[in-house]
């Protein structure tokens, strides 16, 4: 058995976040990822809560799990009422899984405050609750809401709570800080206190109201809590729960505890990435552990320190967490920066050549033009590539012209006037150049589409590749009077993003520089790779 026992709540306490909504079928994908990441436990949801989750438990039945349980949440029967007939402990029975989750208050002024019953009758309801799901044959954790702010306003009325529910047949009683404004030497003290009380296995349930989450939880296992519950990128109501995409690392790689195997912790990157595209919300690039900056470098300073010993600025190997290094390109960076990150994309450049030396100076001269290369890695290589002697661009341009035309184009509808986009492009592809126009819904777009018209004439693959996201942002510091403009493209062909800058006093320059980057890059990529985009 394992030391420490995962309950993932991503999708119910993890969907009360602000802005998630997750469907049946995310919530079922989902489920497969934690499984695939060792989860022991999954809380679908609360079937006595709503259909959408009754819908869940019938769908999950075909899902296949090899490390996972399924566990539906609901609550202690009301008071004063009769367990046979209490709807929500009768959905958790009838949910299909072998494991439910009950929650019941642990502090009194939220018994005599909120439930409005008496401490007596509180104590009932738990037992009866966990007797009648056991007596049907499910195992049963208890919740113990608000416990460690019970404990603290009345510890012995906590305590009873817990040995209630353990007498009762509790399998684990989960002490939550259910509004997270606990502190992790609090956390340490309430639990060996329980512990000198009850043998029960304990859990413990963080919320991150006061960014404690993850310290709670690892107080808690320290002074022998054996559940962790907790979410995927730490989603949940408020601040969000417990992370465990930062809890479970943590465990492993720094407290030494085996809760996962090596191969299960190396796909944590991947799963949270997932989950936070199941959710619609933009990975947080500054997570610790999966943030797609949790181990870059951009002082020059440690990529030198890097070159020479690889773990010189990192806590761990990224690898371990399936996240990678990744150096950033900027005006701070050194010569090893770009020798560095020259050769992540297959060119050496000799430490005393001169080429280093001239591509840093370059970088340099942009960024102080407003071009920026942190984010924008695929402008980077391109200018790398730029600086061989042999290199072919795929296309070059000619010239544009951008008209904007304020036009009624509907007049029975007078209040619908439109402002009309067109765009002229004259490109070289090899020895042709084509000459293409387009419309579009503003002068970006439009200078998109003719861009594009006329490289699908040659590169048809290149339809795959679309715009995925647009930045403008006018740069204070500017030169002269001008106002500088940067753009950042994000572009995707359905498998890889990647980024481009522009930067010109002029927005539609800018535009243009960044958006022929983007092209550019992946016609490059494709040839690389042995697949030229050819017809
Ligand atoms: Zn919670």
């Amino acid at each position: 058995m394992s030391l420490i026992q995962f309950y993932d709540t991503t999708l119910r306490d993890g969907a009360q976040r602000e802005g998630i909504s997750f469907s049946v079928v995310d919530k079922l994908h989902i489920a497969q990822k934690l499984d695939e990441l060792g989860i022991h436990f999954i809380e679908g949801g609360w079937p006595g809560s709503n259909p959408k989750d009754v819908e869940f438990f019938k769908k999950a039945r075909s899902l296949h799990l090899p490390h996972s349980k399924l566990v539906a949440f609901g609550s202690t029967r009301r008071p004063k009422g009769k367990t046979e007939t209490d709807a929500n402990l009768l959905a958790l029975a009838n949910a299909g899984v072998t494991v439910a989750t009950i929650v019941g208050k642990s502090s009194t002024l939220q018994v005599t405050q909120v439930l409005e019953t008496t401490l007596d009758e509180n104590l009932s309801m738990i037992a009866d609750s966990i007797g009648y799901l056991k007596t049907g044959g499910m195992s049963v954790f208890f919740d113990a809401e608000h416990f460690f702010d019970g404990f603290k306003a009345d510890p012995s009325y906590a305590l009873r709570v817990v040995e209630v529910a353990a007498g009762a047949g509790a399998d684990c009683v989960v002490l939550c800080d259910t509004d997270g404004g606990t502190l992790p030497g609090e956390i340490a003290v309430a639990v060996e206190a329980v512990r000198k009380q009850v043998t029960v296995p304990l859990g413990i349930h963080a919320h991150n109201d006061a960014e404690l989450a993850v310290a709670n939880t690892l107080a808690a296992v320290k002074a022998g809590v054996f559940q962790v519950q907790g979410t995927i990128n730490g989603y949940g109501e408020r601040c969000g729960n417990a992370n465990l995409c930062s809890i479970i690392p943590n465990l492993k790689l720094k407290m030494g505890i085996d809760c996962v195997t090596d191969e299960q912790l190396a796909k944590l990157t991947e799963v949270a990435h997932y989950v936070s595209e199941v959710a619609n919300l933009v990975p947080d690039a500054f997570s610790p552990y999966v943030g797609s900056s949790a181990f870059s470098h951009k002082g020059g300073f440690h990529v030198s320190g890097m070159a020479k010993w690889a773990e010189s600025y990192q806590h761990i190997d990224p690898v371990r967490v399936g996240n990678q290094s990744r150096v950033l390109v900027s005006e701070l960076s050194g010569k090893r920066n770009i020798i560095y990150k020259a050769k992540e994309i297959g060119l050496d450049l000799p430490r005393q050549g001169k080429e280093a030396q001239k591509l840093l100076d370059q970088v340099k001269w942009l960024e102080s033009r407003g071009f920026q290369y942190d984010n924008a890695e695929a402008s980077f290589e391109l200018l790398v590539h730029r600086a061989k002697p042999d290199y072919q661009p795929p296309f070059e341009l000619v010239d544009f012209m951008v008209v904007i035309e304020k036009r009624r184009r509907l007049p029975t509808r007078k209040s619908l006037e439109e402002m009309l986009s067109e765009a002229m492009v004259k490109v070289r592809v090899g020895t042709e150049v084509m000459h293409t126009v387009a419309e579009g819904n503003g002068p970006v777009n439009a200078l998109d589409g003719a861009l594009r018209k006329a490289l699908l004439q040659f590169y048809p693959r290149l339809a795959q590749v679309k715009l995925v996201d647009y930045k403008v942002r006018i740069l204070e510091e500017s030169i002269g009077t001008e106002s500088q403009v940067r753009v950042l493209i994000e572009s995707s062909d359905g498998v890889d993003e990647w980024r481009t800058v522009g930067s010109s006093t002029n927005i539609i320059e800018a535009s243009w520089l960044a958006l022929a980057d983007g092209l550019e890059y992946w016609l490059v990529k494709q040839e690389a790779s042995g697949k030229p985009s050819t017809k």
